[in-house]
């Protein structure tokens, strides 16, 4: 048993030189790979399949329309359509969290069989090739590598509540099982989707909750999307991400990479203003306290409980502090990426510097996702920017 183990470990080393590697198994790792592979490059596809949202709470629904709920695959037949026309599976919107996984898993069965569920320890290059180790302690060489490990590791933890143990407060994405929360008393910190959302399951689920937000909660209508009939793709790309105008200006990864880089910042904060989506207003509205205009000043764990200290003078003492306060993309908190091949990346604001396909400031090493934001806008945070991410890194790495 040993001897094969080893055996297998020295085949890795030997043959896997030329490989490219992905680095992520949720959608931009799915789709990238399927283009890969269409483009006949040999890959290798690294991480638990739909990591992500296998941890969401069961009630969820997608923000997304379903027309942006797509994975890009090269030959077009694994489209939400297709899977629901395959499985005889009944459309649904808002598009429940189970329909959305289960298409995805259907589409990595189509797509990407072969799936290693293992993380990646360390990331490392000798100027030659990349070398990954992985966690079950195989070592791996490629070519290239693809970065697609998505956004877990940016999730956003305000300052006054950095101190406070897991126990009574913690961000939104560490909680999948609502339920021991019933008949708890509840703060939800956000307005965006996320915030907005898990407050009303925790409500629904018998919990007392409070929403404190910092602005105004904000609903998006999609006024023109529900009154202009056929007309409304005039009005809205397939994409979906941002409101009329500005949709159309972040629709495309590489017409956004064209902007002048003035208008790109405000842009992106235009497209991606939190908000709720209007089939969620009903379950907040006139269901749970929302506090709006007030920020939390301190925050300390009393006993089994948090004590919040309010910008409005006023104090609040809760059993659970839910922060849904986003996430923040920095790649030097990927902290697989050895630390002397993350210096040699070019970085602005926390994201990497990427040249037209998608390829950092080290040879051979791309990153999609989140992380491609800044040089490609804010639809490389959705599923819809699967479509022009995965096809023009497969272009560029054929090239290559
Ligand atoms: C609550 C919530 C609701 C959302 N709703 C929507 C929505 O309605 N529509 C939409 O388009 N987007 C939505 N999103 C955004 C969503 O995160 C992205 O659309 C999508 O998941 C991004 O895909 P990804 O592949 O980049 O990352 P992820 O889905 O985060 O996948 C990351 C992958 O990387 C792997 N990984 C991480 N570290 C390593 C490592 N060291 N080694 C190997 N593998 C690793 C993980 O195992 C996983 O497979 C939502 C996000 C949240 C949190």
């Amino acid at each position: 048993m040993k001897a094969n183990t080893n055996c297998k470990k020295e085949l890795v080393k030997v043959k896997r030189e030329d490989y490219t590697a992905v680095i992520g198994a949720g959608p931009y790792g799915l789709s990238v790979a399927a283009h890969l592979k269409a483009q006949g490059l040999q890959t290798l596809v690294f991480g638990k399949t739909m990591e992500l949202w296998k941890k969401m709470p069961p009630g969820l629904c997608l923000k997304s329309i379903w027309s942006a709920s797509s994975i890009s695959d090269p030959s077009g037949k694994y489209s939400i359509d297709q899977y629901i026309a395959t499985t005889n599976t009944p459309r649904q919107e808002p598009i429940p969290l189970s329909l959305f996984l289960n298409y995805a898993l259907w589409f990595q069965r189509q797509n990407v069989p072969d799936v290693e569920p293992v993380y990646i320890r360390s990331l490392a290059a000798d100027g030659k090739r990349f070398h990954l180790d992985l966690e079950d302690g195989r070592a791996v060489k490629a070519s290239n590598v693809v970065v697609a490990a998505g956004i877990s590791s940016f999730a956003y933890i305000p300052s006054f509540a950095r101190d406070l143990p897991e126990t009574v407060a913690s961000h939104t994405s560490a909680h999948t099982d609502l339920s021991r929360f019933k008949d708890q008393s509840i703060i939800v910190i956000g307005k965006g989707q996320s915030a907005l959302e898990y407050a009303a399951l925790l409500h629904e689920g018998g919990a007392d909750v409070e929403l404190i937000t910092r602005g105004l909660v904000r609903w998006h209508s999609k006024i023109l999307y529900e009154r202009t009939g056929p007309a409304r793709h005039i009005f809205y790309p397939p994409g979906d991400v941002g409101p009329p105008g500005i949709n159309w200006l972040v629709a495309f990864p590489s017409f956004y990479n064209r902007l002048p880089e003035g208008i790109k910042d405000p842009v992106h904060k235009r497209a991606v203003l939190p908000g709720g989506a209007k089939w969620l207003r009903s379950r907040i509205e006139g269901q749970i306290r929302i506090t709006e205009n007030t920020q939390v000043v301190k925050a300390t764990e009393q006993g089994e409980r948090v004590c919040l200290e309010l910008s409005d003078g006023t104090k609040r003492e809760v059993d659970y502090l839910f922060l849904g306060t986003g996430f923040q993309p920095d790649v030097h908190k990927l902290t697989f990426i050895d630390p002397a091949l993350c210096q040699q990346l070019q970085v602005k604001n926390g994201y990497p510097i990427l040249n037209v396909g998608f390829e950092s400031s080290v040879s051979h090493l791309y990153f999609a996702g989140l992380l491609a934001g800044n040089t490609f806008g804010p639809t490389c945070r959705f599923v819809s920017g699967t479509k022009g991410v995965a096809r023009n890194i497969a272009h560029h790495l054929a090239r290559a």
